[in-house]
C-alpha cells in the first residue's frame, strides 16, 4: 500500500483504497471520459472528510497536488464524478438522520439515494417528487441541479432543499441557510474561517454587480456559478443557491435538510404517435398547458430498433413507422386526470393512434421504458455513450431542433433519433461512434461542435438541464462571456482558494485533457440509463 494511503487509514474511520482493482471501478462514470484516480476513499463520517480535505489542503500548500472528487453513484454523464487523484465516495454516508413528519422535513447525509429516500419517506405517505434515477444520491442531485421529469411541475431538487452542512476545501464546516444581514455582519467580523468565506463573497458581489444582475436577468443555466444571483436579498444572505450545479468544485455537501410533500395519487398515463410532426407539436404545446406530471417524447425508431432486438411494448398493434412517441401523464385525482386526458383526445387529428392506460395496459406502459434501455444499449456495432445530454431547447424551436437533426443527420451519416421531455425541454441523442478508433474519436468532436451548434442556433443551451463538467465545459467558452468567467472563477477562489475541488471541471475543464482521457474501449462500462 502506497504511503498515503497507508497514512491516510491511520486517520480516518473509513477506509482508503489503493488498489488497481478499486481505482479502476472508480476511473468512470456515465460519460465518455476515464480518469484512474490515485486513491479512493470511503468515509463513514463527516469528520474523515474534514480529515481528507485538510490533508489534501496541507498537501497544496507544499505544491502537491492530489485533487479530490466527491463521488454519489457516479452516474454524471459529463465526466464531473471522476478525477485522477482521490475520490471520496459517499457510499457509506448513506442515512436518513431525522424525519419530521408534521413539518414535511427530513434531515439525511449526502449519499442516501433518491430511491432509498422516497421508499422510507412513503411508509410516512410522503415523497420528495423528483422523477429521476432512483440510484442517483440527494447529494449528486444537489451538486447537478438537474431538471428532473417532474420538475415543470413540482419545482425540481432546487425547491426541496431547506439547508445545508458543507466542509469546505480548508476541512473547515459551514451552515448554508438564509442569513440576516445582522447575522451577516457579526460573520463578516469574526475570524473563523466562515468569516471569511462570507467577506470575499460580499466584496464578490460587490465588485460584480452588473455581471450578476445580467446572469440573474438570464433564463436559469447551469454553467458556472449563476446561483451567485440569488445570494443577497434585501434583507438576507445565503450561499446555499451556490451549491446547485457546483459539481463538486466549491465545498463537500455532508448533510442535507428537505423539504417534502405529501404522496400525490398513482399517476395516469396516454400513449400517441405522430407521423404528422407539425401535429405532434400543436398537440405537445396544448398538453403543456395542461400542467401535467410528464410530458415525454421519443423518436418512433428507438421503439423500432429496440422492438428488433425483441422488446415490442404489446401496445403497438400495428408498424410504427416514422415520427414521435408522445407519453403524457397526470398525477391529480382520477376524475381530473379523465378530464385532461379527454381534453388532449379533443385536438388529436382523426385517426391518430392513442393508448389510454387501464389496468390492463399498466405494465407496457412500462415496458415503454424498457424499449429505451434496450436501445441504448449495446448492440455490437458501438455504445450509445452520452456525448452532449440533457440540452435545452425552447419549445417554440422544437420543430427547428427537428428540422436541424435531420440535417445534422445527413451530413455526419449517423442516426440521431430524440428522446427527452417536453415540459422540460430537455433532449438527448445518442450517435454511435466507434470509441476504439482515431476516427472515431475525431468523429465525436466533430459531432460536440455541430450539434452543438444547432442547439444554439435554436435559442437553446447545452447547460441549461445540467451543469457542464468536462464535456459540456468543451463548449462552454462559446456561452460564457469574459466578465462572466472572472466573476466565477473569483467565486471558486473565495471557496477553495488551492483549486484541489475537481479542478479540471467547469471552469479548470481542458481540451487536451479531455480528449486524453476518452475512453478508447468500446466496452469500457456500458452506459444505460
Ligand atoms: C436518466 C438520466 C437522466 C439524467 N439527466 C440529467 C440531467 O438532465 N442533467 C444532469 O446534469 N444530469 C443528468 N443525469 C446524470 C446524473 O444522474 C445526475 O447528475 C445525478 O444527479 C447524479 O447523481 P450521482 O449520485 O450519481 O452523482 P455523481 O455522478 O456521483 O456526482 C455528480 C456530481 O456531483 C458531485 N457530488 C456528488 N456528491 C457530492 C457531495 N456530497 N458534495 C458535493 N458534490 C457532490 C460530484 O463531484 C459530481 O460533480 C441523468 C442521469 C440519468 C440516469
Amino acid at each position: 500500500m502506497s504511503k498515503l494511503a497507508e497514512y491516510l487509514n491511520q486517520h480516518i474511520l473509513g477506509n482508503v483504497f489503493d488498489s488497481p482493482l478499486i481505482r479502476e471501478t472508480y476511473s468512470t462514470d456515465r460519460s465518455i471520459l476515464k480518469m484512474t484516480p490515485r486513491l479512493v476513499a470511503l468515509p463513514e463520517t463527516t469528520n474523515d472528510i474534514r480529515k481528507l480535505l485538510r490533508f489534501s489542503s496541507q498537501l497544496a500548500s507544499r505544491d502537491f497536488k492530489l485533487p479530490v472528487t466527491v463521488r454519489g453513484t457516479g452516474l454524471d454523464k459529463t465526466g464531473a464524478s471522476i478525477g485522477s487523484g482521490l475520490i471520496i465516495s459517499t457510499e457509506k454516508l448513506n442515512h436518513i438522520e431525522e424525519i419530521d413528519v408534521r413539518g414535511r422535513l427530513v434531515r439525511v447525509q449526502p449519499g442516501i439515494t433518491l430511491g432509498a429516500l422516497n421508499e422510507a419517506l412513503r411508509l410516512q405517505g410522503m415523497c420528495l417528487p423528483i422523477v429521476y434515477d432512483p440510484r442517483a444520491t440527494i447529494g449528486g442531485l444537489i451538486a447537478n441541479c438537474p431538471n428532473d421529469d417532474a420538475s415543470e411541475r413540482y419545482g425540481g431538487i432546487f425547491r426541496f432543499v431547506d439547508r445545508l452542512e458543507v466542509v469546505l476545501a480548508s476541512g473547515d464546516i459551514v451552515q448554508l441557510s438564509p442569513q440576516s444581514l445582522r447575522s451577516v455582519e457579526a460573520k463578516i467580523a469574526s475570524t473563523l474561517p466562515e468569516g471569511e468565506l462570507y467577506r470575499k463573497i460580499e466584496h464578490i458581489i460587490d465588485e460584480s454587480a452588473d455581471t450578476i444582475l445580467d446572469c440573474g436577468m438570464r433564463p436559469l443555466d447551469l454553467a458556472g456559478y449563476r446561483g451567485i444571483a440569488q445570494v443577497r436579498s434585501s434583507h438576507s444572505l445565503n450561499l446555499l443557491p451556490l451549491m446547485f450545479g457546483s459539481q463538486g468544485t466549491l465545498a463537500v455537501i455532508s448533510d442535507v435538510i428537505l423539504h417534502v410533500e405529501t404522496l400525490p395519487p398513482d399517476p395516469e398515463r396516454m400513449m400517441v404517435s405522430f407521423h404528422d410532426l407539425k401535429a405532434a407539436q400543436r398537440f405537445l404545446n396544448f398538453v403543456r398547458d395542461l400542467e401535467p406530471f410528464l410530458l415525454k417524447v421519443y423518436d418512433l425508431r428507438i421503439i423500432e430498433a429496440a422492438a428488433e432486438r425483441g422488446k415490442k411494448p404489446d401496445l403497438f398493434t400495428r408498424k410504427l413507422g416514422k415520427g414521435l412517441l408522445v407519453i403524457v401523464s397526470f398525477d391529480y385525482r382520477r376524475s381530473r386526470n379523465r378530464k385532461k386526458f379527454e381534453q388532449c383526445l379533443t385536438i388529436l387529428p382523426p385517426n391518430t393512434f392513442s393508448v389510454l392506460e387501464s389496468p390492463e395496459n399498466g405494465a407496457a406502459f412500462d415496458s415503454l421504458y424498457n424499449s429505451l434501455l434496450s436501445y441504448l444499449n449495446d448492440d455490437g456495432r458501438g455504445e450509445h455513450a452520452p456525448i452532449m445530454d440533457d440540452v435545452f431547447v425552447p419549445s417554440m424551436h422544437f420543430g427547428d431542433f427537428l428540422d436541424g437533426l435531420k440535417e445534422l443527420e445527413d451530413e455526419l451519416r449517423v442516426d440521431l433519433p430524440i428522446f427527452g421531455s417536453f415540459a422540460t425541454s430537455s433532449y438527448n441523442v445518442r450517435p454511435r461512434f466507434d470509441c476504439t478508433s482515431i476516427d472515431g474519436r475525431k468523429q465525436i468532436i466533430n459531432f460536440l461542435k455541430r450539434y452543438s451548434q444547432l442547439v444554439l442556433d435554436c435559442q437553446g443551451s447545452l447547460t441549461g438541464n445540467g451543469p457542464e463538467g468536462q464535456v459540456k465545459a468543451l463548449m462552454a467558452p462559446r456561452t460564457l462571456g469574459v466578465g462572466e468567467r472572472q466573476l466565477y472563477s473569483n467565486i471558486k477562489e473565495a471557496f477553495d482558494p488551492l483549486g484541489i475541488l475537481n479542478p479540471h471541471v467547469k471552469l479548470g475543464a481542458d481540451i487536451k485533457n479531455i480528449i486524453r482521457h476518452i475512453r478508447t474501449t468500446e466496452k469500457g462500462g456500458i452506459i444505460t440509463p
